[in-house]
């Protein structure tokens, strides 16, 4: 057991004092840091509590919503205004984990929680550049059936675990983020990193800066949206393939398409050229198929998940044609 100290913030400038300590970390549910500090994976001096701080779901000005950090996972899956004009995302929060888990789990939490790869956890022999920078990478030689193909590097092949994350990324949501110095705002899409040849660091974010809130745009898109989950176990696994995607159409031509994938890279992976080649185009399986060729045309699949670019091309075209469905109904 490695001794540690444990404060409660009481509100955000007191979370950001407190987490300027050099081994200080922010505790959200602690579903995931309580592991890694159990595994030895992580080794804080100070938990600092931020469950108490920013835990409101508030409808802005502009049609949006902003969603404290603090809010737990099953709070804002369960929420009737995300239900309603976001439905992507609450589905994404309810395809993750198990209900014990997401009652505890925190929205600041889960967009830090950090990589399932096995050999990451495994601090008894197995060489990680993430956990032990410069040691190697075992999984890149080793069992990488949940394993990235998109924009890996030879120093690491991890996936970003998270399911909600996927539904922010589509949804061009924007992360809130308190340093000492003053507050700072990110596109989500920015907020994590490739793994280059630094895979110890998932994020841009400074050690001790805070996330406070994520806040989503107004989007009319984002009401015919979905997410699905493909997994070894129909619970409580992580996600092999995930897709988020919403879509509005003009008549039988797509007007507009958003569209994010899990399970395929170090970060929630939005799909830019799949949404470019279907916009204006016909919502046909033939043209699904082709949009999501174009996205994986530069996957590097591993010894064990040469099945993913057509379990997400599937995936893909099986979202898209039931939003077809739901838009032309
Ligand atoms: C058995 C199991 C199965 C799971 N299955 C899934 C799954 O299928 N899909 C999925 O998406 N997730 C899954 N999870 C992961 C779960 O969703 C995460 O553990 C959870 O979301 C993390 O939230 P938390 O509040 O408990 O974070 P914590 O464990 O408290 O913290 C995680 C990280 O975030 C940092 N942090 C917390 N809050 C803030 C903040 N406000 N600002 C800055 N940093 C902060 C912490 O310092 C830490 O580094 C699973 C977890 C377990 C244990
Ligand atoms: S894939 Fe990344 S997290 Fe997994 S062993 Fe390699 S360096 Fe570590």
């Amino acid at each position: 057991m490695t001794p540690f100290d444990y404060s409660r913030a009481t509100d955000v400038a007191d979370a950001v004092r407190l987490g300027t300590n050099r081994d200080a970390a922010f505790l959200g549910g602690g579903t995931n840091i309580v592991d890694l500090m159990r595994e030895t994976v992580a080794r804080p001096g100070r938990l600092v509590d931020v469950t108490g701080i920013s835990d409101a779901i508030t409808e802005t000005e502009d049609g949006g919503v902003r969603i404290g950090a603090s809010v737990r996972n099953t709070a804002l899956a369960a929420d009737a205004v995300i239900r309603a004009r976001y439905p992507m995302l609450s589905r994404a929060i309810l395809a993750g984990a198990s209900a014990q888990i997401r009652n505890m789990a925190t929205v600041g939490g889960n967009l830090l929680q950090r990589t399932r790869c096995t050999y990451f956890y495994d601090t008894d022999g197995s060489r990680c550049n993430k956990r032990a920078p410069g040691t190697g990478c075992d999984a890149r030689e080793g069992f990488n059936r949940i394993h990235a193909i998109l924009g890996a590097s030879d120093a690491c092949v991890a996936t970003h675990p998270s399911d909600m994350c996927v539904a922010l990324a589509a949804l061009d949501a924007v992360v809130h983020v308190q340093a000492p110095g003053g507050a700072r705002t990110l596109a989500f899409g920015d907020l994590h990193r490739l793994p280059g040849d630094r895979p110890d660091l998932d994020t841009i974010l400074e050690p001790g800066e805070l996330i406070t809130a994520i806040e989503l745009p107004p989007s009319a898109i984002a009401i015919n949206s979905t997410y699905r989950k493909v997994r070894d176990r129909a619970s409580y696994a992580f996600a092999l393939i995930s897709v988020a995607a919403a879509l509005e159409m003009d008549g039988d031509r797509i007007a507009d398409v958003r569209i994010a994938f899990g399970g395929v890279a170090h970060k929630p992976w939005r799909a830019s050229k799949a949404e470019a080649a279907l916009r204006g185009g016909p919502a046909t399986d033939a043209a699904f198929r082709a949009a999501a060729a174009a996205e994986f045309a530069d996957a590097r699949p591993l010894a064990h998940n040469a099945f993913k670019p057509e379990l997400a091309t599937r995936s893909l075209a099986a979202v898209l044609a039931d939003l077809t469905k739901g838009e032309l109904a």
